[in-house]
């Protein structure tokens, strides 16, 4: 199923693709009064344009692990148990929860027999072992590029390396990845951090990142640990995942374009966070917000013209809600960049896809530990 097609209440890209769409004064009604007027830049200049990212919003692991609640909830109905929120959007918890789910962060909490669903930021060892000592029907929604590091860091240790893990302390992806092992993984969020790393052989270190940090960030504190360890092992390829990467690349190419960046996404959510921190990095003002009935009209003084995009967990529906906000506030056209079309999807697990992608999933599994 299509990212879109999967979306809570998610509808139709607007029409918009290339080139600037007329929204016109009488879309807005009364509100085109509302226009927001420049004092600064061109002398009369008023809220003109609206520019959408490409891509932005759901990508394949976030649109997976929506499907599998749901489908969960479809098959053995509410409540299902969901280990942590799902993905780190308010509106999708919030729909979620309003069709059966309860989103708890103890195994404690989830009765015996209980449907338990993890969260698609990944679980450490322990907690898997848990759930499976409690016996509950566990499916599991963690991304499969979550997995992949999983996969790899079970691997490495087995040959006797150490890890750094490049992440933010507290994330749920982070506490899952440093969980796949009891000891030999020390996690760093600044440069001070990987000064005070003591290894037992630095000649068998690698080095983990956290899938939804900035790549520039994460280039930078490479470069740090390479100073300090010079024979650490660096991931085959950046564990910077296809879907933070292309919605980084869309802010860049977006952020020169525009007076203001609107990011969509939850205050929880890291790869909306970056976003928004790599507009403002490349000296364009940039906001997020989790709604529409956050954004703020002074932020669009002076601006002519607005940047919108939106984080990884972030459906498309509340985007549309933040357009027509912006043309409530005086935007006369919306058009979309030019970008990265996204065509990935992910096999769900055993017993709620189809049985082809079922299998799929199986297979890459089987391979996956054959390998490492
Ligand atoms: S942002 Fe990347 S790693 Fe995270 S769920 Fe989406 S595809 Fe997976």
């Amino acid at each position: 199923m299509s990212p879109a097609e999967s979306a809570p209440a998610a509808a139709a890209e607007p029409p918009v693709d290339g080139a600037i769409t007329q929204a016109g004064r009488d879309d807005t009604g009364s509100t085109a009064a509302a226009a927001v007027t420049a004092n600064t830049g061109s002398a009369g200049a008023t809220l003109d344009e609206v520019v959408l990212a490409q891509p932005r919003g759901f990508c394949a692991g976030v649109d997976r692990a929506i499907e599998i609640v749901e489908r969960a909830l479809a098959r053995f109905g509410a409540p299902i148990h969901v280990r942590h929120e799902i993905v780190h959007n308010t509106y999708v918890v919030a729909d979620l929860k309003a069709k059966g789910a309860i989103f708890i962060e103890d195994l404690d909490e989830v009765p015996p027999g209980a449907t338990l669903v993890f969260s698609a930021h990944g679980v450490s060892k322990a907690v898997r072992a848990e759930a499976a000592a409690r016996g509950f029907q566990v499916f599991d929604a963690t991304c499969p590029l979550v997995t992949k590091v999983h996969v790899e860091v079970a691997k490495l240790a087995r040959e006797g390396y150490e890890f750094i893990m490049i992440g933010h302390k507290g994330h749920p992806e982070v506490e899952g990845t440093m969980g796949q092992l009891t000891s030999g993984i020390h996690l760093v969020e600044d440069e001070a951090d990987v000064s005070r790393v003591q290894l037992r052989d630095e000649s068998r270190v690698a080095v983990v990142t956290q899938t939804t940090l900035s790549v520039d960030d994460t280039r930078a504190m490479l470069g740090a640990i390479k100073r300090r360890f010079p024979l650490v092992r660096e991931p085959k390829q950046q564990d910077i995942c296809y879907a933070t990467q292309n919605r980084q690349d869309a802010v860049k190419l977006l952020a020169g374009g525009v007076d203001v960046v609107i990011v969509v996404g939850s205050p929880t959510s890291s790869n909306s966070n970056r976003l928004r921190e790599l507009a403002e990095r490349l000296g364009t003002p940039a906001y997020m917000i989790d709604n529409a009935g956050e954004l703020q009209p002074a932020w669009l003084t002076g601006a002519r013209r607005v940047g919108l995009t939106a984080g990884a967990s972030a459906p498309e529906l509340l985007v549309e809600k933040v357009i027509a906000r912006l043309r409530e506030l005086g935007a006369l056209s919306v058009r979309k960049m030019g970008g990265v079309e996204e065509h990935i999807e992910f096999p769900l697990p055993l017993g709620l896809g189809d049985r082809a992608m079922a299998q799929a999933a199986a297979d890459a599994a089987a391979a996956a530990t054959a390998r490492s």
